[in-house]
């Protein structure tokens, strides 16, 4: 059993029924039990800026699946949500986006996978619900959630609320 922490966005369709939908559907994953999970968060688009807001979450899951295994259970799920990826467009609008953001503390590094998520110790839509609920927590190579989200610009986030 290991603890994995996993990233949800969404900015297409229903977003926020998506995201809910998707923590829901983590729970119910072969092997993989929801522990905990964040408030959703409405964020501004990142990276390719012209594109609808998203709703964000972070959770952990606790899983006996390997870590590819995992990756590709949450791709899966993502294709239930109505993904259809379009492969000239990077961070590009979706129904459901699930990365994993750290698989208990290993560090990965895989064509298909890396872990901790590349990105993450960058991005606001990820720190500042990881900081909600795990401020403690420890990224490898790159210290604590609560000290990395105080490096990021949190302008625009807010915490939906129900
Ligand atoms: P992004 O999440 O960066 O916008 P995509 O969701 O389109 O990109 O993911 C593209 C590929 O990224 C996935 O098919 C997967 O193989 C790879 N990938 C690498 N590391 C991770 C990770 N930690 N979590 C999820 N996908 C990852
Ligand atoms: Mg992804």
């Amino acid at each position: 059993m290991v603890e994995a922490w996993i990233g949800l966005g969404a900015n297409l369709g229903d977003a926020e029924g998506s995201v809910r939908g998707a923590l829901r559907a983590l729970d119910g994953l072969a092997d993989t039990t929801l522990l905990r999970a964040s408030s959703l968060y409405a964020t501004p688009a990142w990276g390719n800026e012209d594109q609808p807001p998203f709703v964000n979450a972070v959770a952990c899951v606790q899983t006996t699946l390997p870590p590819l295994a995992l990756l590709h259970a949450l791709l899966a799920l993502e294709q239930q949500f109505g993904r259809v990826r379009d492969p000239s467009l990077h961070w590009g609008p979706r129904m459901l986006d699930l990365d994993i953001l750290l698989y208990a503390d290993q560090v990965i590094d895989l064509a298909e996978l890396t872990v901790p998520h590349p990105f993450l110790h960058q991005r606001a839509f990820v720190l500042v619900p990881l900081a909600e609920v795990a401020p403690g927590l420890v990224l490898p190579g790159r210290g604590r959630v609560q000290d990395a989200v105080m490096q990021v610009d949190p302008c625009g986030i807010s915490r939906l609320e129900g």
